[in-house]
């Protein structure tokens, strides 16, 4: 109901030819509508009887309703905080389900690439060092056709445990594609990253995996240099790689 008003007169008192109103038993959406559709920049409001129980301008009924809506939003101020801050929290679990690989937790290939950007820019800029570190696990074909695909799988959850302990919190450890992770280490050279490296090296061999089978991984560490592209350093470290499973596996080689 938009108006109560006694001492309510007759339209005709005033208007002799037809004019449209509005009855007061109408909403405020009604009323908003009523004066936009018609181009009207004030509406006469009837009651039953049709006699006008107001005049109203277009701004008085806008100053109405933001009124109306003032208080509405005091009266639910906490559940949309609430509302708010579930949202926000779904945003971050799908934001997080967005970059990480499903199976291991690490980072997925595709959020490494863009975490990659700004510390590449931050080395540049303050002249960092800055290495990578490819890993790779040895005969991981072997475990899967031995133990069965689940079974693989334990192995690359366990891996990756190992790695994220092992990694400081400001290395990037992420899934490259299959058995293959990859780190980037923003503040180490090579001789730090190969330290830590071979420390990783160590917890891999000495971790029993599905219960009784010692597992080894190849590991190849690249430094990251001025100009240089993700596309680049991958391949150095896949070169590095390549070397360490060419001499023997359970291994770390180097290619600056
Ligand atoms: P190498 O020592 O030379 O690295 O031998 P490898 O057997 O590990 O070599 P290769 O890279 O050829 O084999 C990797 C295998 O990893 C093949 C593929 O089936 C398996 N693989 C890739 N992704 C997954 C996965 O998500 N789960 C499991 N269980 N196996 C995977
Ligand atoms: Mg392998
Ligand atoms: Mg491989």
């Amino acid at each position: 109901m938009l108006f109560d008003f006694s001492g309510a007169v007759y339209i005709s008192t005033y208007m002799t030819s037809p004019l449209e109103t509005l009855a007061d038993n109408s909403t405020l959406k009604d009323a908003i509508n009523f004066m936009k559709n018609k181009h009207y920049k004030r509406i006469v409001i009837v009651n039953e009887e049709n006699k006008i129980v107001s005049i109203m301008l277009q701004r008085e009924l806008i100053s109405l309703s933001y009124s109306k809506w003032a208080t509405i939003m005091k009266e639910y101020s906490s559940e949309l905080s609430q509302i708010n801050e579930m949202l926000s929290k779904k945003t971050k679990k799908y934001e997080a389900m967005a970059s990480m690989d499903q199976l291991t937790g690490l980072y997925n290939r595709y959020k490494f690439t863009e975490l990659f950007v700004p510390l590449y820019a931050t080395m540049v800029k303050r002249d960092n060092e800055m290495s990578l570190v490819m890993i790779d696990i040895d005969h991981f074909k072997n475990i899967n056709d031995t133990y069965g695909h689940s079974a693989g799988d334990k192995v690359l959850v366990d891996l990756s445990m190992i790695l994220k302990r092992h990694f400081r919190h400001v290395d990037i450890v992420g899934r490259w594609e299959g058995e293959e992770s990859v780190a980037l280490m923003p503040t180490a050279n090579i001789e730090n990253s190969k330290k830590i490296a071979d420390k990783i090296r160590l917890a891999i061999k000495e971790t029993k995996m599905l219960d009784e089978l010692q597992v080894t991984a190849s590991f190849g560490i690249t430094q990251i240099k001025m100009g240089d592209t993700l596309e680049k350093i991958i391949e150095r470290a896949d070169e590095a790689l390549y070397e360490a499973k060419n001499s023997g596996r359970d291994a770390i080689k180097i290619k600056y």
